[in-house]
């Protein structure tokens, strides 16, 4: 199994070039004792707000640390005010870009086919995609969170190829503990990460025993280590905890101390 742990951080809206290019000098001294490690036990990507992306970069370059979109646009260039392509990020030197995001959804009406569509342009690009899933409160209350999962990952990987197979990563967020400091238990994380994986394996083949399915939702310094100990837990996506280089730095290192 190839499953190094890969910790992502997504800025939102948050940061602008100056601070990014800060929190990336404070963010490497931080994280140099384990510089070795970088890329042979552990990986870390920062997705900024796109005006940071080139500056960001530009900061991180030879760290090993990649840089990753919030967000990108299907179509390959056109006119789409505000939004970016894939050929976009790929000049900036980007490793990844999260589609899917809970936030996108809910907040901009990304529908499952318009992320399916995104998967789809991702196939032929060295951008590998990072594919949010996760259920409402209701919906976890209601007892349907595995069923909501497996149809958004159903609806969004319908046609992958092999290709995208073997460089997707899944993030489970589930919605009612993003920016909420209410995080899934562990026993709950790997209970719906072993289902994802299930659900990847029936698609897209065994390639998907490899494939990293990262947990997000209120993933601090404290509750980091618990959370990327359990055997489907390959990572973690990070929002809040993540604008501040200590804290981020405390939960990737964390990946280091898991079994
Ligand atoms: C996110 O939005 O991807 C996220 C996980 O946010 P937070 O860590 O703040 O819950």
């Amino acid at each position: 199994m190839n499953r190094i742990p890969l910790l992502v951080a997504n800025w939102k809206m948050n940061l602008n070039a100056g601070e990014a290019a800060k929190f990336a000098r404070a963010f490497r001294e931080l994280i140099a004792p384990a510089r070795a490690d970088l890329g042979q036990r552990f990986e870390i990507a920062i997705a900024p707000a796109y005006p940071a992306l080139d500056r960001l970069g530009q900061a991180l370059e030879g760290s090993g640390i990649g840089l990753a979109a919030q967000n990108v646009h299907a179509e390959p260039s056109g006119a789409f005010t505000g939004e970016i392509s894939i050929s976009m990020l790929e000049d900036l030197g980007c490793r990844y870009a999260l589609i899917g995001h809970s936030e996108r959804r809910r907040i901009f009406g990304e529908t499952d086919l318009a992320i399916q569509a995104k998967a789809k342009r991702l196939e032929e690009s060295p951008v590998a995609p990072i594919l949010c899933v996760g259920e409402t409160l209701g919906e976890r209350e209601a007892g349907s969170t595995l069923e909501i999962v497996a149809r958004q990952l159903d609806t969004a990987l319908d046609g992958a190829s092999h290709g995208l197979a073997s460089r997707l990563v899944v993030a489970y967020e589930p919605i009612w503990a993003i920016g909420t400091g209410r995080t899934a238990t562990p026993e709950i994380a790997q209970t719906v990460h072993a289902a994802i994986r299930k659900t990847l394996i029936a698609r897209l083949g065994s390639i998907a025993s490899d494939t990293r399915i990262l947990y997000g939702g209120s993933v601090m310094p404290s509750n980091a280590r618990e959370l990327l100990s359990q055997s489907d837990v390959n990572g973690a996506l990070v929002g809040g905890a993540s604008l501040d280089p200590e804290s981020f730095a405390k939960i990737a290192l964390a990946s280091l101390e898991t079994p």
